[in-house]
């Protein structure tokens, strides 16, 4: 997953930018990236690490102009690698610097028909390389010299039947103004603000409404599935499929990565988590559990727990403290790593937990690793009943679109019953959200748009992504055999009775 921003302004761009691209960080922490354009040329830096290590005043001082797109990037299947930091320029056949969150599924196809229709090589298999040249190359076939709207828009439309997959994106077409697009079923977030200054509106897109926020711009709109919309140079907006709901959007931002103060398609992530924590709650009371306290995993399970203690009316308290300063468990690519992380990463607070059934919520529940290590913890601090909450469904099919998620293999739920996870987390009893209930409460006659389950459901909303998935396998196993330095198993832990 990746977040994005573009803007486009009477005034320089880069000090909003950076504020902006700050807030989406939790999208990605591995590199961050900013083009601006100045009217005459770009100018680009980006590097590996957060935002306010990639930038420093010497390189915010050369990023000038008006119009600016910006990247934070989270490693999915591919190396940690500097040269698939973003943006991406193109100087051919106009200057188009690009950014994008998400991912391609046919990218063999869409490699060969460059090759093929457009005699275009790209230097490697990257995604967003892909969308470039494949819109560079629709562009390339129009009348260079009186490009207009309709052009640009015909050349996103002919990209988007041609490029599968999840992808939201935001191009700077040097000379002309400022683009975003989407994929046709609208997988993932983008949503376009507006602030008034005395010379005039400045126009920004961004993955999540968090942004406009901290720069006080007003939020116009979502864009929408299949929508392009492009800010002109003399800001003027103009659309193609304007108000489009969502087909597919993705159901784990709302229940893990968008921040909590993001409102996506009208619904505020927060409040969504607290509805998930209270629909929850029905379980519990069915299973005759009588927790002394609901707790949350820090702090993607925050709201749900909140929820959830409301709804059967026992406290809720933050019990396991985080330390921020620690780095993710969840990409360390062995099993013995990421258990270590873990518990450098939370401590339990002994004084609230000692002697009290507990139940512990989190988002979801991936390989089993995070689980296992807190109830333990919990346990370790005097917790005499441990039940783990999981506000998402069981977890059965590997995210396609742009969550780095596991194999199907490494997924706990994909491979062991409830009981089985259960013994494995070393858990009194786990409670997972219905899929039923998920679905009831994204439903698409609740004015959200369709949503995509597939992680929970193994429908994924693009067609039959067989091979796609084969691929994704292959290249993790490949990707991880090449670590020599590790021992991965590639399968989920075998749960054992405790
Ligand atoms: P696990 O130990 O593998 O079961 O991981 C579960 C934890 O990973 C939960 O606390 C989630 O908050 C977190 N998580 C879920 N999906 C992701 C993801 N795509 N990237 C990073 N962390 C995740």
């Amino acid at each position: 997953m990746c977040g994005i921003v573009g803007f486009h302004g009477p005034e320089r761009v880069v000090g909003d930018m950076i504020i902006g691209l700050t807030a989406l960080q939790h999208r990605g922490q591995d590199a961050a990236g900013i083009a601006t354009f100045d009217g005459e040329a770009f100018h680009l830096h980006k590097g590996q690490g957060l935002v306010n290590d990639v930038f420093k005043p010497k390189h915010t001082k050369k990023l000038t102009g008006n119009t600016g797109i910006g990247h934070v990037r989270y490693t999915t299947q591919g190396a940690n690698d500097s040269d698939l930091a973003q943006p991406f320029t193109t100087s051919y056949p106009f200057g188009l610097a690009m950014v994008h969150n998400g991912n391609v599924i046919n990218f063999r196809d869409v490699a060969k028909l460059l090759h093929e229709k457009y005699h275009v090589l790209p230097k490697t298999t990257n995604d967003l390389e892909l969308i470039m040249y494949t819109f560079a190359s629709e562009l390339r076939v129009k009348d260079l010299d009186r490009l207009s709207v309709v052009d640009i828009f015909d050349a996103v439309e002919t990209t988007q039947e041609l490029v599968k997959g999840a992808y939201a994106t935001v191009t700077i077409i040097a000379g002309h103004g400022l683009l975003a697009f989407t994929d046709p079923l609208g997988i993932r977030p983008l949503v376009m603000g507006r602030r008034d200054t005395p010379d005039g509106p400045v126009y920004a897109f961004a993955s999540e409404s968090t942004c406009f926020d901290y720069l006080d711009f007003e939020f116009v709109e979502n864009v929408g599935p299949g929508q392009a919309v492009f800010i002109d140079n003399d800001f003027k907006v103009h659309y193609k499929n304007q108000n489009e709901l969502p087909k597919a959007f993705c159901v784990f931002e709302q229940i893990y990565f968008a921040r909590e103060d993001s409102t996506i398609h009208g619904r505020l992530v927060a409040r969504e988590r607290v509805r998930l924590g209270k629909i929850i709650a029905r379980k519990v009371v069915d299973a005759g559990l009588k927790p002394d306290m609901v707790i949350d995993v820090p702090s993607s399970g925050y709201f749900s727990a909140s929820g959830l203690a409301e709804a059967i009316g026992v406290p809720y308290r933050r019990a396991l403290v985080k330390n921020n300063h620690m780095g993710r468990s969840f990409i360390v690519p062995t099993q013995a790593g990421r258990e270590d992380v873990v518990k450098k990463k939370l401590n339990p607070i002994r004084a609230f937990v000692e002697g009290k059934k507990v139940a512990v919520v989190d988002d979801s529940i991936v390989r089993g690793t995070t689980s296992r290590r807190i109830v333990r913890l919990l346990r370790e601090a005097g917790a005499s009943e441990v039940y783990f909450i999981s506000s998402a469904p069981p977890l059965v099919s590997p995210c396609i679109y742009g969550i780095d998620m596991a194999m199907s293999t490494e997924l706990i739920a994909a491979n062991y019953t409830e009981e089985e996870i259960c013994r494995y987390i070393e858990a009194d009893k786990v409670i997972y959200q219905d899929l039923s209930d998920l679905q009831d409460l994204f439903a698409e006659e609740r004015g959200h748009g369709g949503s995509c389950f597939a992680c929970f459901t193994g429908k994924y909303p693009t067609g039959d992504v067989t091979h796609y998935l084969r691929h994704v396998q292959e290249e993790r196993l490949s990707h991880r055999s090449e670590k020599k330095s590790e021992s991965v198993s590639a399968k989920a832990p075998a749960p054992t009775e405790h």
